[in-house]
C-alpha cells in the first residue's frame, strides 16, 4: 500500500513583544504558493485581544525606547540596514513564495525598502529642530520634534517587505513604537523582518506584528492607546481606515489605489515608449499601484506605438517567479486572477479591440497565471478604464491632441502616478505643471520618488495629509513642540498683565 503523501503546512502567527506568539482567536487563512496554486501556509487572525497585548507591550516599550540618544538610534539602523542587506535574498524569495512576483523583482522591491532604512540612518540630522536667539528681548523660541508614542501601519499584498519598510523604519527612527498589520495574503515576510530587527539588537516591543484581517484592522482603528495610521491598500478601505481613524483622534495617512496614464506624443521615440510601457504595465504582473494601466496614444503615435508594444509581447516570459528566465510571474490568488481575467470579456463587449488574449498564453499547471493582454480603442466608460484592474491588462485610449489627454488624466478620480513620453522639454514642463497627479513622471513610466523625496498620491489615491517616507514620513511621525524660553534677569523681570509683547 502505497504511504499517504502529508504536506506539512506552515503556520504563521504574530509578532508580540519580541516573540512569535500564536494567535488565541482560533481563526486562520490560507496562504497559497500562487506558481502552483497550492496552499502553503495558513496564518492566524488576530482578535481584539491580541491587539490589545500587542498595545500594551507596544505602551511599555516606548516609555524606555524615546529616552534612546539620536546616536544610539542611528547606530542601531546601520546595523539593522547592513543584516537586511544580508538577508535581501532570504526576503525576496518569502516575496516569491506568497506574494508570485519573480525573484528579481522581489529583489528590487526590496531595494526599495532599503533605501528608506539608509535615510533614517541620518535621523539626528532629519529631526534637527529650529532654534531663534533673541525673539523677544532676553527671550529665544526653538523647536523640538518628540515621537507621537505607539503607531500602527496596515498594508497591501503587493509589497509585503517594502511598505512596511516605508512604514516602521521612520516611525521607530523617529522614537514611536510599532504595531504592523501585514496583508494576510503574504504576512511571512512580517516575521522574517521582526527576527532581523531583533538580532540586530532592537528591544522588545519596539516593533510588533497582529496578523489578521478586518478585526484587527478595526481594533487598531479603535484603540485608544495607538496615536497614529498609515495605510496602504484599495482606495474604499483607504478611505473607511482614514475616516474611522480619524473619528477616533488617530493621525492617519492612507494611501490608496491608483489608475496611471502614460501619455505618448507624437514626438516621443516611440521604441523607447513601448519598452517603457511593456515594462510598467506587465511588471511584478501589473500589481503595483504605480504600474502603467492606461496607454493614451496621442494622434499619429497611436498605430506605431500599439505595433511596437505588440511586438514585443511574444516575448515576454511569464512562468515561476523561481526560474531565473521568467520575467512575470502569477497574480496573487485565483480569485483576483479570474477577475483581471474577466476584463478580456467585458472589454470587446463594450467596443475594445482585444489585441493581445492572456488566458491563451498562460503557463496551465494550476498556478494563478495569465499572460500578457492588450486592449486598444478602450474609451473612458469602459469597465476596463473605469476600474482599477491590478493586472497584467494594458489598455490604450486613442486621444487626439494632448489638451484631450491632460483632461482624460485629470477627470480620472485617481491621482497617483503619471508619465508623459516626449521629446519636447516644453510640453513635458507645461505637462508637470497642469496636471493633477502626485507623481509625475517624464519619459520615466514609473517615478516612485527616492528615499528622500516622499512617495503619495492626489485625488482617491491619498486621504491625509502627509505622503509616506522622506520628509513628510518624518513630518507624519513626530509633532513639534515650540519652546519659548528665558533665564533669570533680575533687570527683565515685573509684574505685567497685558498680552506677552515681542519687542
Ligand atoms: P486591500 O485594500 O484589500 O487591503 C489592504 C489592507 O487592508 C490589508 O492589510 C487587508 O487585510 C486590509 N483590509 C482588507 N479589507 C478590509 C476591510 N474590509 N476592512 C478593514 N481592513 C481591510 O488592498 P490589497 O488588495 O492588499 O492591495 C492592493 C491595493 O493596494 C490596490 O488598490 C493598490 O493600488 C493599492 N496600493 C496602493 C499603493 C499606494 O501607494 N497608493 C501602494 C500599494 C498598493
Amino acid at each position: 500500500m502505497a504511504a499517504a503523501v502529508t504536506t506539512e503546512l506552515r503556520t504563521i502567527g504574530h509578532w508580540i513583544g519580541g516573540e512569535d506568539i500564536r494567535g488565541e482567536s482560533g481563526r486562520k487563512g490560507p496562504v497559497y504558493n500562487p506558481a502552483t496554486g497550492e496552499q502553503s501556509g495558513e496564518v492566524d487572525f488576530a482578535s481584539t485581544h491580541d491587539v490589545d497585548r500587542a498595545v500594551d507591550v507596544a505602551t511599555a516599550a516606548h516609555s524606555t525606547w524615546r529616552h534612546w540618544s539620536l546616536s544610539k538610534r542611528a547606530e542601531l539602523f546601520f546595523r539593522i540596514y547592513q543584516l537586511i542587506d544580508e538577508h535581501r535574498e532570504d526576503l525576496a524569495r518569502l516575496l516569491t513564495a506568497e506574494h508570485g512576483k519573480v525573484l528579481s523583482d522581489a529583489l528590487g522591491e526590496v531595494q526599495r525598502g532599503i533605501e528608506v532604512i539608509e535615510y533614517v540612518c541620518g535621523i539626528p540630522e532629519l529631526l534637527k529642530g529650529d532654534y531663534s536667539e533673541q525673539a523677544s528681548t532676553g527671550i529665544d523660541v526653538y523647536s523640538i520634534r518628540q515621537p507621537l508614542g505607539v503607531v500602527a501601519g496596515i498594508t497591501p499584498f503587493n509589497f509585503p517587505a517594502m511598505v512596511p519598510m516605508w512604514m516602521w523604519a521612520p516611525a521607530i527612527a523617529c522614537g514611536n513604537t510599532f504595531i504592523l498589520k501585514p496583508s494576510e495574503k503574504d504576512p511571512s515576510a512580517s516575521i522574517l523582518t521582526a527576527e532581523l530587527l531583533k538580532e540586530a539588537g532592537l528591544p522588545d516591543g519596539v516593533f510588533n506584528v497582529v496578523q489578521g484581517d478586518k478585526v484587527a484592522v478595526d481594533a487598531i482603528l479603535q484603540h485608544s492607546g495607538i496615536a497614529a495610521v498609515s495605510f496602504v491598500g484599495s482606495t474604499p478601505i483607504a478611505c473607511y481606515v482614514y475616516e474611522n481613524g480619524t473619528k477616533a483622534g488617530k493621525r492617519v495617512q492612507a494611501l490608496g489605489g491608483a489608475k496611471n496614464h502614460m501619455i505618448v506624443l507624437p514626438d516621443a521615440d516611440i521604441d523607447m515608449a513601448a519598452d517603457a510601457a511593456v515594462s510598467a504595465g506587465y511588471g511584478s504582473a501589473g500589481e503595483r499601484c504605480m504600474a502603467i494601466s492606461v496607454v493614451v496614444a496621442v494622434g499619429d503615435a497611436a498605430d506605431p506605438l500599439v505595433g511596437a508594444i505588440k511586438d514585443r509581447l511574444p516575448k515576454v516570459k511569464v512562468g515561476d517567479g523561481l526560474d531565473p528566465s521568467s520575467e512575470m510571474g502569477p497574480l496573487v490568488t485565483r480569485e483576483h486572477r479570474d477577475k483581471v481575467a474577466s476584463y478580456l470579456d467585458s472589454g470587446p463587449a463594450q467596443g475594445a479591440t482585444l489585441v493581445a488574449d492572456g488566458r491563451e498564453t498562460a503557463p496551465d499547471n494550476g498556478g494563478f497565471f495569465l499572460g500578457v493582454s492588450l486592449l486598444d480603442d478602450v474609451t473612458p466608460e469602459m469597465d476596463a478604464y473605469r476600474d482599477e484592474i491590478f493586472g497584467p491588462v494594458l489598455s490604450v485610449v486613442r486621444v487626439g491632441t494632448y489638451d484631450e489627454a491632460l483632461r482624460l488624466v485629470n477627470d480620472n478620480p485617481y491621482g497617483n502616478g503619471v508619465a508623459i513620453f516626449t521629446r519636447d522639454g516644453g510640453v513635458a514642463r507645461q505637462f508637470q505643471f497642469d496636471v493633477n497627479v502626485g507623481m509625475v513622471g517624464v519619459n520615466v513610466p514609473i517615478p516612485v520618488p527616492v528615499a528622500y523625496y516622499s512617495f503619495g498620491g492626489w485625488k482617491s489615491s491619498l486621504f491625509g495629509d502627509r505622503h509616506i517616507y522622506g520628509p513628510e514620513g518624518i513630518d507624519f511621525y513626530t509633532r513639534t513642540k515650540a519652546v519659548t524660553s528665558r533665564w533669570p534677569d533680575p533687570a527683565t523681570s515685573r509684574v505685567d498683565l497685558g498680552f506677552p509683547q515681542t519687542r
